[in-house]
């Protein structure tokens, strides 16, 4: 089969296949065709694709290829002449159910890895988890990096610094990657979530876990959290404003699949926040864990600096895409046979979960119920 890998948009620094993986797509019988400058931002230069085995082609030509492989949406597709073509990336189909019928229409067959199921089959295709993990780790440097004063605990003949205190509202992937990177920093660290399951994780990274009764049973959801009553939102709102008063960091990670992020940090306890104090708000993208979020920006309030970047991984776009690019070498191994051509098992959860359209249907059911 041949591969194509996409430039990424200019606001994208990572790269979906590095030259290393090209070898070994290469290895196992495809031929990859790499848009020029495409790994320039990862430092991967054409260079060292060519000498990895691609073919490097333009904008025009990359389409030529049967299987794209790409992380955002790819920007000006000629989406008319993509009948039969098959789309790899992370493409947030639960929010782009209009796009994701053209493409359907289009005779795409588009694969959409933010839908893999979380199971441990999936794991080496994971890349919420690949991607979340450097971003849990980069929000606590950037917050480090942003605060005005230290981390650790010193006790100096100048005098003493109390450790700084850090507050982490969601502890799924992101979110125990900052615990464990705040720890690493010398932080005191204090965590939120709703689902019980996460607390002994967090208690064995060396962090306090704060629970609140009555959180809404995940069940069916397949480990994802759920919308709370409203009951539940008010006994966690206190709480955290008893914490959020203490705190120095605040990192924010709370999602829900599908939906707005919930808002857990009102006005009033931003209020209550110490001067120099820092938000950085992971949810950001789908509107944030703070009443002052801004997507892609960071704002100056009453004399806390909120960042709001939901991307953190590209900013290590070098490690994010080498685990990118292992990820979809993983996914597909997965749709491919033996000798490299597409097949198909329908009776793959893994297959089937994160299909969106195929045969000029949308055939996702959780897309199609939207
Ligand atoms: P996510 O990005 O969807 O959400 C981040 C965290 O925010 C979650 O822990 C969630 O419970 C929490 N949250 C949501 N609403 C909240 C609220 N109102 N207050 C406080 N916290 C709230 O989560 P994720 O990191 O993608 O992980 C989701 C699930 O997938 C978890 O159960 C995780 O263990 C599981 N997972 C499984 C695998 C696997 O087996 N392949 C891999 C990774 C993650």
């Amino acid at each position: 089969m041949t591969i194509g890998v996409l430039k990424e948009p200019t606001s994208e620094a990572r790269v979906s296949v590095l030259p290393e993986a090209v070898i070994a797509l290469i290895k196992t019988g495809h031929r990859v065709l790499v848009e020029q400058g495409a790994g320039e931002a990862a430092f991967a230069s054409d260079d060292e694709y060519q000498k990895a085995g691609a073919e490097l082609v333009t904008r025009e030509e990359i389409w030529q290829a049967d299987c794209l492989l790409g992380i955002q949406h790819p920007e000006n597709m000629p989406i008319g002449q993509l009948n039969e073509k098959i789309l790899i990336g992370i493409y947030q189909p639960l929010f782009q159910k209009i796009l994701m019928e053209q493409w359907a229409s289009a005779g795409i067959t588009s694969f959409s890895l933010d839908m893999l199921p979380r199971t441990t089959r999936a794991q080496s295709m994971d890349v919420l988890s690949s991607q979340a993990n450097i971003a849990g780790y980069k929000s606590v440097l950037l917050a480090a990096a942003t605060y005005p004063r230290y981390f650790p605990l010193f006790m100096t003949a100048a005098g003493s610094i109390a450790p700084a205190r850090v507050l982490v509202l969601g502890a799924g992937v992101a979110g125990l990657q900052a615990i464990a990177t705040a720890r690493r920093l010398g932080a005191v660290v204090e965590v939120f979530d709703t689902r019980p399951a996460v607390k002994e994780e967090v208690k064995s990274l060396g962090a306090k876990f704060i629970e609140v009764e009555g959180a809404a049973d995940p069940g069916q959801a397949g480990g994802y959290a759920v919308e709370q009553t409203d009951e539940f939102k008010r006994r966690q709102q206190q709480k955290i404003a008893e914490s959020i008063a203490k705190a120095d960091i605040v990192i924010t990670t709370a999602q829900i699949p599908g939906k707005a992020a919930p808002v857990l940090v009102l006005d009033s306890m931003l209020d209550a926040m110490r001067e120099g104090s820092v938000i950085v708000d992971l949810a950001a993208a789908t509107g944030g864990n703070t009443t002052k979020t801004e997507n892609n920006k960071t704002i100056r309030y009453k004399g806390l600096t909120i960042i709001g970047n939901s991307n953190l991984a590209a900013t290590l776009p070098s490690d994010a895409s080498k685990l990118y690019g292992k990820n979809i070498r993983q996914f597909l191994a997965l749709i491919t046979s033996d000798a490299g051509s597409i097949k198909l098992n329908w009776e793959d959860d893994l297959v089937k979960g994160a299909c969106i359209t195929h045969g000029k249907v949308l055939v996702h059911e959780r897309v199609k119920t939207l």
